[in-house]
């Protein structure tokens, strides 16, 4: 059989452009190396108890936002969503000092500017120019030509130099960018449009799963086998084959047999890193040398330290928002990635999920995310999970009680509160989703270099495209719009996207 397109891996991005073009009539077949779907929204399971990894929340999911309208597409807006206090949605501490963020562009500035009332002006700029950036969201999808130009000038600018300039308190300048562990503030490369595109959209709304994020993985795959597709675990690609120009098809080894077959296709699309995927072209006429020296010099935003907590039961309250809590001697937020760098653990994002037990009032499972640096990991390269050194464990505890300590200057009473806790480091990352290095959030995009670190779906094989984090923006929105970006290229893109209009 050949399908008309064959998807490599069942991140979020692969799924839905296999549901994408499915729902236009296609033959689809996606293949995933794990056991479970979903990528970094895949969870796990210890003792019963299920813990996420790559998923905590979103933005933009209240009626006729933008995540919302495209979840809806999807069927993804049956899921059990959870919205986060609209008064506080995250909780930026900072030393002794807290602030919360409230939701609504329009509520968002108001409370700042009761913090501080000397600034209002700016925080009201500041509020605006987030609410037009996040407007123009699907102007790349909707229109071309005007669209490119004004998502090309906000990826060219400097979102650090954007701040230094619009915003003249410093402390204000980290409360703005406290919530933004959920991307890297790098201040010599970051796009202010990444930057702004991300909190314009979490401060519109903010949501939880009552539930782990794999529900959306599985919602997906459901629909997608209802739609006539295949969805294949436990397989892993190891070639992409050419022939005559073009991708034929893919030698895919299964993982429980150990057998390989060819699955063959008209389209294929690589939910892989880009990285990983020219790895997998052994021998092309297409791709040339320089296009791969170019994929393998990109650098990778950072992983992350994440610790998986079950709770003692009616010990600590549920708290409808999430904190992110920085070390009182660090002077900007936008160090973090640097001192991550230096193996230092200075700010942290405390998530909890939605209690499911008969006593809502607390919380039942908490998870640490403290970024962290490849190099502190490097010398267990190699190694697999069941198997890495002592050390590798022991520096795990010694990570995991940093964290949880700076969590409980944050949440008091966590540290007596933790019945067990599971550890992970950018080598579990790696392991399970292939992201280079354990990336969190995959290639740097850099406003300095777009040229060489933004890339399209279009790859030198011309029915090979890429989709998922690596391009455009990561994240769940992200994600989501590159889908359909990723999907144009086969689909006619008008009535593709005419449900966004
Ligand atoms: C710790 C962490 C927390 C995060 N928190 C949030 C959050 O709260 N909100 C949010 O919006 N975003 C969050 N993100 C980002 C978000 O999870 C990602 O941007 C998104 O899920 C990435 O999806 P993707 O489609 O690019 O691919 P991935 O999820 O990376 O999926 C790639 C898939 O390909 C498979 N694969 C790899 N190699 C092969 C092979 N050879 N053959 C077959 N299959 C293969 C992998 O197993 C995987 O399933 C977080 C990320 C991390 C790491």
């Amino acid at each position: 059989m050949i399908y008309d397109a064959v998807i490599l891996g069942s991140g979020l991005g692969g799924l839905q452009c296999a549901y994408i073009l499915a729902k236009n009539g296609m033959s689809v077949c996606v293949l995933e190396k794990n056991a479970n779907s979903g990528g970094c929204l895949a969870s796990f399971k210890r003792k019963n108890e299920e813990f996420d990894t790559g998923f905590h929340y979103v933005g933009a999911l209240g009626k006729g936002q933008i995540l919302e309208r495209i979840f809806s597409y999807f069927g993804l807006m049956e899921l059990p969503w959870h919205q986060l206090d609209c008064n506080g949605f995250d909780e930026i501490v900072i030393g002794d000092k807290s602030f919360r963020l409230s939701c609504g562009y329009d509520g968002f500035a108001q409370t700042l500017s009761d913090v501080f009332p000397s600034q209002s002006k700016q925080i009201s700029a500041y509020s605006s120019f987030l609410k037009d950036v996040g407007s123009k969201i699907t102007d790349p999808l909707l229109k071309p030509g005007d669209g490119f130009f004004t998502v090309n000038r906000l990826l060219s600018q400097n979102a650090w130099e954007y701040l230094q300039t619009n915003i003249s308190d410093p402390l204000l300048r980290n409360i703005l960018s406290g919530n933004s562990l959920k991307l890297e503030l790098k201040k010599e490369s970051l796009p202010l449009y990444t930057f702004a595109q991300i909190n314009s959209s979490y401060i519109q709304s903010a949501w939880r799963l009552k539930g782990s994020g794999s529900m959306i993985a599985d919602s997906l795959v459901g629909s997608i086998r209802a739609m006539g597709g295949d969805v294949f675990m436990s397989s892993e690609v190891t070639e992409i084959v050419e022939k005559d120009g073009r991708a034929e098809h893919l030698t895919v080894k299964d993982k429980k047999s150990g057998e390989c077959r060819k699955i063959f296709g008209r389209h294929f699309i690589s939910n892989l890193s880009p990285e990983l995927t020219l790895s997998l072209v052994k021998e092309s006429k297409c791709i040339r040398p320089v296009f791969r020296r170019r994929i393998l010099n990109l650098n990778q935003t950072y992983g992350f330290f994440t610790v998986n907590i079950k709770l003692k039961e009616g010990k600590i309250p549920y708290f409808n928002r999430n904190f992110y809590c920085y070390s009182p001697d660090l002077d900007s937020v936008w160090d973090i990635a640097e001192q991550a760098d230096m193996g230092k653990i200075k700010g942290i994002l405390i998530s909890q999920q939605v209690p499911s037990g008969p006593d809502c009032r607390y919380a039942t499972h908490l998870d640490i995310l403290a970024p962290m640096s490849y190099s502190e990991v490097r010398e267990w390269e190699g190694t697999t999970p069941g198997t890495r050194p002592a050390e590798y464990r022991e520096f795990k505890a010694r990570k995991a009680e940093e964290c949880i300590q700076m969590a409980n200057n944050c949440i008091s009473g966590l540290k007596d509160a933790v019945e067990t806790c599971y550890t992970s480091t950018p080598l579990t990352y790696q392991y399970y989703t292939g992201a280079i290095r354990g990336t969190a959030y995959g290639i740097r995009k850099d406003c300095n270099n777009l040229l060489q670190t933004l890339l399209a779906p279009r790859t030198p094989i011309p029915n090979l495209l890429l989709t998922g984090q690596n391009l455009n923006l990561h994240g769940v929105l992200g994600v989501s719009i590159t889908s359909l970006m990723t999907c144009s290229e086969i689909l006619e893109k008008r009535a593709l996207v005419s449900f966004l209009e």
